[in-house]
């Protein structure tokens, strides 16, 4: 069985696969727009930091309140664009809308998803790991990858937590 975090890690890689061109920092808007969801920075109502909404036979759009950092931004597309990905590939569901507040209030598996694919889209694995293993700091790594401190760590944690998948090794 494939666990929900592994699930969004594998979209983000075959996404990072298919849309990046290799930069950093990885260019969010620039992939989104190539998967169909058109984004927007917004100002969104209060406590309101990013959401996305699908309806029946148009394009999706998603939105980044302006008040915020561009760090946070970038998270905000991508975690929408994490939950484009679960409702549209996954559940074949393509009329939808998430709203996300500022302060997490029902922490349930979509937002969930949605955070992994955000932090592996943003923090490829690979690039992340060689800068953790070299010891560099976290606020070099969050400008690297034009994140968040918070979104680094946090990033570093899950990859602490739930160690990159070995590809290809053989037992
Ligand atoms: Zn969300």
């Amino acid at each position: 069985m494939i666990l929900a975090w592994q699930d969004a890690r594998r979209k983000a890689q075959e996404t990072l696969d298919h849309y990046w061109d290799g930069t950093f920092p990885v260019r969010v808007s620039a992939i989104s727009k190539k998967m169909g969801v058109t984004p927007y920075r917004a100002t969104l109502p209060m406590g309101v930091s990013g959401m996305i909404i699908k309806e029946q036979g148009q394009e999706a759009r998603s939105y980044a309140d302006a008040n915020e950092s561009e760090e946070r931004r970038r998270f905000t597309l991508a975690h929408e664009l994490g939950h484009y990905v679960e409702r549209v590939t996954l559940a074949e569901d393509n009329d939808f809308a998430f709203k996300d507040k500022r302060e997490p209030g029902q922490y349930n598996l979509h937002e969930f998803y949605a955070d992994e694919f955000a932090g592996s889209l943003l923090m490829p694995e690979k690039p992340f790991m060689a800068m953790v293993n070299e010891g560099r700091s976290l606020i070099e790594i969050a400008a690297r990858f034009g994140v968040s401190l918070a979104a680094a760590r946090k990033r570093k944690e899950r990859l602490t937590i739930n160690p990159p998948e070995q590809v290809g090794d053989v037992d």
